[in-house]
């Protein structure tokens, strides 16, 4: 967008907020100095942008518009009037719906890029060494510190993987923190860092998130699920303490997700799984690495769907994923942060380009993956991945309207050629413009509605608190 094209944006459309120019009630809802409101859901129309909707029908429209009204896209088209709707001008800009992340365990993202170059200060014994030490304070500075890096980074749906439960309240935090920010969601309940394994995770704390989900929800943007740790971590895991967990999940009506057949070393560990009965439509498996073909099979007629993350498994030494081996035999698959521990910053369009590039490699072709399939990993296919492809993935009228505009007049973007590949190579979060979560606009002219500086600043404090405790110098 233009200099000039932003000040006309500007007179015309404070209601829904950029550069910080709060000049209406509506904006004023938006500053959440106190960290409270969210911005309303307005009614607003995008014109003349490339939309790429992500949906096998409608498909890309260049020169197109979306109108949203109340959360939910009302039209899209190239010839869509809405008479009283704000209009965003789209021009230069890309719009696509906001990435689906899959797996990411935000509680330690204040452990930004602390695993190190030692066996005894790598990834997990990082984390379990400094999360030991962390309050429900420090679980809610850490998964806000995400949530706002994925707004800012054009995700509109995370699956925070909280496998730090230390007590009812650490859940609790993550949540607040998932919900002041305003993404979509689903929080994964799990079990506290450093509880043994031939202990089983105490059931009290997702029994009570269960019981009054509603309340936690945030009318319906959050989903609940149970953090499973399986039947293997760094030796088998016995029956009597692995079954009641999943049982009780089952029982609670909760999907599961469950880390397994990690890296190339962890084999022969999904066919336990099938033979226990311990598959389905409701688990979602990590990674998976080591998986055989037959394995494959099982995951596939199961109904199982799979997550992979190739910035930490080609980080941690994991090996290659087999995203191109599952979409073969039909596995819903998505990708996913898993740790910024590991990964450093954590954008899921890194992930996505990442993700087409080890394919290549693997296939040892230039066109072994298309850039448009790695973009449908990231949106659609997650979205499916998840189970809320009903609401979100794609654009089309019906469905909410989390969607991001891209911007792509910048140094690293311009100029315009193949937008599918443009979007999957350049995209950075200084090209994302635009972010829009059930019809919140949660970032306007690049710039987040909530205070930055104040996340950032918190983050840190906690970090320092968490460093003082655990002794380290
Ligand atoms: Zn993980």
């Amino acid at each position: 967008m233009c200099e000039l094209c932003r000040r006309d944006f500007l007179r015309g459309m404070a209601a829904v907020g950029a550069s910080g120019v709060f000049s209406t009630p509506l904006m004023a809802q938006a500053q959440r100095s106190d960290g409270g409101q969210l911005p309303a859901r307005g009614e607003f129309i995008i014109d003349n942008a490339y939309v790429m909707t992500m949906d096998s029908n409608l498909g890309d429209i260049a020169g197109g518009s979306v109108h949203v009204r109340n959360g939910e896209i009302v039209a899209i088209g190239r010839d869509v009037r809405a008479p009283g709707a704000q209009a965003i001008d789209g021009n230069g800009m890309i719009v696509l719906p906001g990435l689906v992340e899959t797996h990411w365990h935000m509680w330690n993202t204040l452990f930004r890029s602390f695993a190190g170059d030692k066996a005894e200060e790598g990834y997990f014994p990082t984390v379990a060494r400094f999360g030991q030490q962390m309050t429900p304070d420090d679980v809610f500075a850490s998964t806000r510190l995400s949530a706002a890096e994925a707004i800012n980074s054009g995700m509109t749906f995370v699956h925070s993987w909280c496998h730090n439960v230390r007590s009812k309240a650490h859940a609790e935090a993550d949540i607040k923190a998932l919900t002041e920010v305003g993404i979509r969601a689903r929080h994964s309940c799990g079990w506290p860092q450093g509880m043994p394994d031939t202990q089983s995770a105490d059931q009290g704390p997702i029994e009570a998130l269960a019981r009054d989900w509603k309340s936690y929800s945030n009318e319906g943007l959050i989903g609940l699920g149970m953090a499973w740790r399986g039947q293997f971590r760094a030796g088998p895991i016995k029956p009597e303490v692995y079954q009641p967990e999943f049982d009780n999940a089952r029982k609670l009506g909760l999907p599961i997700t469950v880390h397994v057949a990690s890296s190339r070393k962890a084999v022969n560990q999904i066919e336990p799984l099938a033979k226990g009965n311990l598959l389905g439509k409701d688990v979602q498996l990590i990674h998976t690495l080591s998986a055989s073909p037959a394995e494959l099979d099982m995951i596939k007629e199961s109904g199982a769907a799979v997550s992979v993350s190739p910035g930490s498994e080609l980080r941690i030494g994991y090996g290659y994923p087999q995203t191109s081996e599952m979409i073969a035999k039909g596995i819903p698959v998505g990708l996913s942060v898993d740790t910024s521990a590991l990964t450093g910053n954590s954008s899921l369009f890194a992930v996505a380009k990442l993700t087409r590039d080890v394919e290549n490699a693997k296939g040892a072709s230039e066109f072994t993956m298309t850039a448009r399939r790695a973009l449908e990993l990231a949106t659609i296919d997650g979205a499916r991945s998840m189970g809320v492809d009903d609401k979100v993935g794609s654009l089309k009228p019906g469905k909410r309207a989390d969607l991001v505009m891209i911007d792509t007049n910048t140094l690293s973007m311009a100029v315009m050629t193949d937008p599918a590949h443009l979007v999957l190579e350049c995209t950075t979060p200084e090209n994302v413009d635009t972010v829009v979560v059930d019809g919140r606009i949660l970032k306007r002219g690049g710039k987040l509605v909530l205070d930055a500086p104040k996340v950032v600043r918190e983050a840190r404090n906690a970090l320092a608190g968490v460093r003082e405790r655990t002794k380290w110098r």
